[in-house]
């Protein structure tokens, strides 16, 4: 794409549009920028120094490429309006896609997208590949251009957003972890969803490799989208060509790659997880040896089934990510028993009630917080014993007073984190704080 003096526009001035802005404006192109926000809350913008207008339809008119960051939904009707006028309007993956050096691995999924991007970087690292990570986490994948490099590999991961625009952005090796109902209030319908991560297949090409969730209609059913050859994974069977779970060990192409039991990361969609990176490394060029070996030495990414600590043989999990009942309810899969779940937050219109059997099996107690607590303690009367802690620290409290040796105390709320904190993050850090304040009992 020549963008020299094209009157280019980015809509949305977070970090990707930023970078999406420097990158038009470093290939000569005319940029202006715009935001529902004011320039005041938007701190990156003044750096740039390209004309910036607060969102109104007007603005729309008059450019020749529309580039949207991805927060934006793509249907806003001035949008149409532009695409009617035959004006591109494309997201920051395909805006990178013909500068980025070297190869890529592109990544989606409904569940797992961040732990395995990070997992699939640190193998390639460890295995001495050169490798840049980020797209939808960390770097956005305009501002990895100027780092990448011929003999290296970007492993992106992409959200449905960045996906649904593409064209020329190609994954050498493309991975697919799972599809779930997801995002609908942007995509409207599951098909429309499903479509977007599939255009990240549909714009592979021969020699290519698709990495797909065997267990998974939607994945599957990529196979027969891609001009690239299907690669499988399986947690629940034996699939060819690809990677398993074969009792308790991980088998690779045929051959042993390890025991699930090293795997350092918790809970069977871990696995899943690790199953995925390994066929995409090995494709890549890395050794069983290399993969198993990295893998052994890989870290949950925060927030994320975190161990945080282990104090007088009760050990603290931070799983503030959980923000849904899926979550939490793979979470306590995770572990045997012995368990004291932190539970609650802002609601998002949930049922809880799937948590009872699980809860009932494996928890000593469920600790609710937050302002869903009352809802929660409906749903779950009866199932499990129900704490009315009301926030983090007296859950803490409450549960290692109450914890014995071997026990885990596990934050993982199924609710968001707004009522009480700014984000999961921020709940999740605030939780290891006080872990780790915590004084062993005498
Ligand atoms: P994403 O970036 O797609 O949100 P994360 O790696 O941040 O994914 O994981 C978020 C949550 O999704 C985890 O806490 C876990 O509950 C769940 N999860 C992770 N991997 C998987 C998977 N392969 N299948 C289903 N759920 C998963």
């Amino acid at each position: 794409m020549n963008l020299k003096g094209i009157q280019a526009l980015v809509v949305g001035m977070k970090k990707s549009g930023v970078a999406s802005a420097a990158l038009l404006a470093s290939q000569g192109a005319r940029v202006r920028a715009t935001d529902l926000k004011p320039l005041d809350e938007l701190p990156g913008v003044r750096a740039l120094n390209i004309p910036f207008t607060q969102q109104t339809p007007e603005v729309f008119q008059s450019a020749d490429l529309i580039v949207l960051s991805p927060d934006v939904p793509a249907d806003l009707a001035p949008l149409e309006e532009a695409r009617r006028r035959g004006v591109p309007v494309i997201g920051d993956v395909e805006l990178a896609a013909p500068f980025l050096k070297g190869r890529t691995i592109g990544i989606t999924g409904s569940n797992g997208k961040t732990t395995t991007t990070s997992l699939m970087g640190h193998i390639l690292r460890e295995s001495g590949v050169p490798v840049q990570v980020g797209g939808n986490i960390g770097l956005p994948v305009t501002a990895m251009i100027d780092s990448s490099r011929e003999d290296g590999w970007n492993v992106l991961e992409l959200s449905s957003f960045q996906l649904e625009t593409i064209n020329e952005f190609r994954a050498h090796i493309a991975l697919a972890l799972n599809v779930t109902q997801n995002h609908l209030d942007r995509h409207h319908t599951f098909e429309n969803y499903a479509a977007a991560k599939g255009r990240l297949f549909e714009t592979q090409r021969a020699g290519d490799f698709a990495v797909l969730n065997a267990d998974d209609a939607v994945c599957v059913a990529y196979a027969a989208r891609s001009s690239a050859t299907p690669q499988w994974f399986s947690s629940r069977r034996k699939v060819e060509p690809g990677a398993t779970l074969c009792g308790d060990k991980l088998v690779l192409d045929g051959k042993l790659l390890m025991p699930a039991a090293e795997i350092p990361i918790r809970g069977r969609h871990n696995v899943e997880n690790v199953l995925a990176a390994s066929i995409a490394a090995a494709r890549a060029g890395v050794s069983h040896a290399g993969i198993a070996a990295a893998v052994r030495t890989f870290r949950a990414v925060e927030h994320r089934l975190e161990f945080v600590r282990s104090l007088g043989g009760v050990e603290f999990y931070n799983d503030s990510k959980a923000t849904s009942v899926d979550a939490t309810l793979k979470a306590v899969d995770a572990f045997p028993g012995g368990l004291w779940v932190i539970l609650g937050g802002k609601d998002k219109g949930l049922e809880y009630t799937a948590l009872r059997e699980p809860l009932a099996a494996k928890a000593h107690a469920a600790l609710l917080i937050g302002a869903a607590a009352p809802k929660i303690a409906g749903q779950l009367q009866g199932a499990v014993p129900l704490i009315p802690a009301g926030t983090i620290e007296a859950a803490i409290a409450f549960a290692y007073a109450h914890a014995v040796p071997g026990d885990t105390v596990l934050l993982a709320p199924a609710c968001a984190s707004f009522d009480q904190f700014q984000s999961y993050e921020h709940r999740g850090q605030f939780f290891k704080q006080i872990v780790n304040q915590l004084q062993a009992k005498d």
